[in-house]
């Protein structure tokens, strides 16, 4: 019982077909019961017809016997010769359906009633009548009434010939019989029958020779139409044969079993909704069980799952639930908390209780939903925590807050971020202010702007005299000019040809006078279409920088002047002095020449002096001019490949090598960047000396190398010579700086002079090492070539 109410209230849909198919499969055997029923009660209906029939045909062989007897009586007591006619007309008057008697005499009719019209068939006899003769003797054989026929009568018409056999001490002696016309007797026996009723109804005639049988009316049965029945009547070898046209068995049944369809669907939808209400409130039941259950999961997992402690405050029984963050948060174990208000208020920070208190006190008094609020609270350890507390207020009917439900959360390290970004913002602002910058931000697609404040005191004002605020403050005060180029160099930025903007401005300020900025900004975000967005940059005064420039670039004009004056001068003083010069010198050598024999010798060596002394002046002014026109011209900086200086510089030194047998070693040069001719000076300077300041009697060794030091090389020219003091180093780069006399060593003391400005010209410079009595090792950087560069 159990299992069948499980299953009823478990599946109701199961419960519902399974009552629609127990009622539908009941109806069902019921309607075929009534078909069975209905069946029966057309077939009873189709044999009391067959017998009804039957009934009347038996009344008129009923009536045919009396006739047939009487005469068979009448003849057997030999008074129906006299009475005939009477008898006969007594017979036909009372039995109505008999139409004539005959009497035969073995097979020849004798005498028929009536005789008028008849009177062809006396004498006739029909056991010589192949047509009639068999059921004639059939009625022998039978030896009781038998029916012939129907057939075509020889007195004209068609009928039923009724024959009684007579018998006299046991041997045939003729009939008696009755003539009943065909048409007459179908009508009588058919009466109420028409061809076209719900019936179809035949009379077959059972042939007595092969016994086939054959229709008398031609009716037509149906194979598929309803219950058929025969009857024989062997009086005449008839057979009745009925049926029912149409059965209405099937078609009467249709309404009921659809009534029967119909309520056991109704039934079983009736039985599914009855089982379906308690299956539908158990699964309610199971259902919102579950979600519950999954809602309480849900919370209890949602409270581990977050960093912050749901609480749930019941303002009525001052209690309050904290979920497990609450002791992992704070410290507190869930006991120290019991005594709720007043625990609460001891943990608040002591410059924070009123806010939080009036605040609370504020949202719990109105009709507000929920409260929030910032504050620090205290831990367990005595370290303050900043959290912010969320709750949702919940009122009874009067509006009086009585239950809060919320959520704590730490934010100490948000607050801290806060405080750092300020402190951070604020350190910018101090550098930005330190810098002296003005700074802007743009926003590239709205035009709005915001400058600070020295942006504005740059050009004498305050921000709030320039409000309104737009990128219009700034074009208001730019230059034109100056606005014209810092837009040119924006649309640059804008494109990314340059990746950031820079410019430089006039504006003016507000005591009439145009200050110079240096504008300088970054793209810092795009729209999603690739335009520029937010921009941001600063303006830096330069209106110094610029007037000092100005200056230097005037200074530098006036030098530049100085200089070519300078330089024309010493070629015209050079030019000039050396005139007069090779004048004094060749005066002299020519007096020597013409008053040799004259003068004593003194007088011979002191012309020698003069004219020694001329030479040098010459060599000096030489040396002097090609210090004095030493220049640099950048743009004639170029590959300098120093192997064939230094090749160049030995064959023109290749004259002194020899007379002093001296080695020269050169190693492999690089190339540098340079100007190729004051380089070459500066190595023949440097060979010279190497060549030049050697101890007697010692073979002069000069080694010429390089390294590499960084971009530059080190180009180095050492020598076993006489040395130089320490105290030296720095001097014998002066101009006319000499250690020696020009009789130990002739020179103008300006060769070192040219090395030095050559190598600095370059960008590189030159110093020494030297053991005085050892040698000197001389050294100077030149920028390497670099292909990449250049
Ligand atoms: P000059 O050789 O014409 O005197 P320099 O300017 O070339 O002039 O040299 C300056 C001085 O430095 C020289 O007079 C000499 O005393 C000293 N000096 C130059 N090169 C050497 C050297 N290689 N060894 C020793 N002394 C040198």
């Amino acid at each position: 019982m159990k299992w069948i109410r499980r299953l009823f209230f478990k599946s109701p849909v199961i419960t519902g077909l399974v009552v629609f198919l127990l009622s539908f499969g009941t109806g069902l055997y019921l309607t075929l019961k009534e078909y069975q029923l209905e069946l029966i009660e057309e077939k009873e209906n189709v044999e009391n017809i067959a017998e009804l029939i039957e009934d009347r045909i038996a009344k008129i062989i009923s009536s045919a016997n009396s006739a047939v007897n009487i005469l068979a009586y009448l003849v057997r007591t030999d008074r129906l010769d006299q009475n005939f006619r009477e008898v006969g007309r007594s017979i036909i008057d009372n039995i109505d359906i008999i139409d004539q008697i005959q009497v035969l005499d073995s097979g020849e009719i004798v005498a028929t009633y009536p005789l008028v019209g008849n009177e062809m068939v006396i004498g006739y006899d029909i056991l010589k009548d192949p047509y009639r003769r068999e059921e004639a003797i059939m009625a022998i054989e039978q030896r009781e009434l038998y029916f012939a026929g129907p057939f075509e009568l020889k007195q004209g018409g068609k009928g039923i010939v009724g024959r009684l056999p007579l018998y006299k001490n046991g041997v045939f002696e003729g009939f008696t019989a009755i003539i009943i016309d065909w048409y007459k007797f179908q009508d009588q026996v058919l009466f109420g029958y028409q061809p076209n009723s719900e019936y179809t109804i035949d009379i077959l005639k059972i042939d007595p020779i092969n016994k086939d049988i054959s229709s008398l009316l031609n009716s037509n049965f149906s194979q598929s139409g309803g219950p058929i029945t025969e009857l024989v009547i062997p009086s005449g070898n008839w057979i009745i044969k009925v049926q029912l046209d149409n059965s209405n068995a099937f078609i009467s049944i249709i309404p009921n079993t659809l009534f029967r369809l119909i309520s056991s669907i109704l039934l079983g939808f009736l039985i599914f909704k009855l089982a379906e209400q308690p299956y539908r409130l158990s699964k309610q039941v199971e259902e919102t069980t579950k979600e519950l259950l999954l809602s309480n999961q849900r919370f209890e997992l949602a409270t581990k799952a977050t960093s912050e402690i749901i609480w749930d405050w019941d303002m009525e029984k001052d209690y309050t639930y904290r979920s497990e963050n609450f002791e992992r948060l704070l410290g507190y174990s869930q006991e120290e908390s019991f005594n709720n208000d007043k625990f609460w208020k001891s943990i608040i920070h002591p410059e924070d209780y009123n806010e939080v208190e009036s605040n609370l006190k504020k949202a719990l008094d109105s009709s507000a939903e929920k409260w929030s609020q910032e504050f620090r609270v205290k831990k367990s350890d005595g370290q303050y925590l900043f959290i912010v507390d969320k709750g949702l207020i919940i009122r009874n009917k009067k509006g009086k807050a009585i239950r809060m439900i919320g959520s704590t959360q730490d934010i100490t390290a948000r607050k801290k971020a806060e405080t750092d970004l300020a402190d951070q913002r604020q350190r910018l602002t101090n550098v930005i202010e330190g810098t002296g910058a003005g700074t802007w931000e743009w926003n590239v697609q709205t035009g709005e702007t915001q400058y600070n404040e020295t942006w504005a005191n740059i050009i004498g004002y305050t921000l709030e005299e320039l409000a309104p605020l737009s990128i219009q403050t700034w074009i208001n005060f730019a230059h034109p000019e100056d606005l014209e180029q810092s837009n040119q160099e924006l649309e640059k930025c804008f494109r990314g040809e340059t990746e950031s903007y820079e410019s430089e401005c006039r504006m003016k300020h507000k005591d009439g006078r145009w200050v110079w900025v240096l504008d300088r900004g970054k793209v810092f975000s795009w729209t999603k279409d690739g335009k520029p967005l937010m921009m941001f940059g600063t303006h830096v005064d330069i209106t110094e920088k610029k007037l000092r420039e100005e200056e230097i670039k005037r200074t530098n004009l006036q030098l530049q002047s100085a200089n070519e004056e300078l330089k024309s001068f010493a070629s015209v003083a050079s030019h000039d002095m050396k005139e007069p010069l090779r004048m004094i010198s060749s005066f002299l050598q020519l007096l020597e020449k013409k008053y040799e024999n004259v003068l004593d010798e003194k007088g011979i060596q002191y012309i020698r002096f003069a004219v020694d002394g001329s030479k040098r002046l010459s060599q000096l002014i030489d040396d002097m001019m090609e210090y004095a026109q030493i220049g640099f011209d950048p743009s004639k900086l170029s590959k300098v490949d120093l192997n064939s200086v230094v090749e160049e510089v030995i064959q023109l030194k290749q004259k002194v090598i020899e007379e002093n047998n001296a080695i020269v070693e050169v190693s492999p040069l690089p190339d540098i960047l340079g100007i190729r001719s004051p380089i070459k000076s500066v190595f023949i300077n440097l060979i010279s000396n190497a060549l030049k300041y050697q101890k007697k009697n010692v073979q002069p060794v000069v080694k010429i190398y390089s390294t590499k030091e960084g971009s530059d090389y080190r180009i180095t020219v050492e020598d076993n010579g006489i040395g130089i003091d320490k105290e030296y180093y720095q001097k014998i780069f002066n101009i006319f700086k000499r250690l020696h006399t020009k009789d130990e060593y002739p020179g103008t003391g300006i060769g070192l002079a040219i090395c030095k400005k050559v190598v600095s010209q370059h960008g590189g410079k030159i110093w020494l090492d030297s053991e005085p009595g050892k040698g000197s090792t001389f050294h100077f950087l030149l920028r390497a070539y670099d292909d990449q560069t250049y």
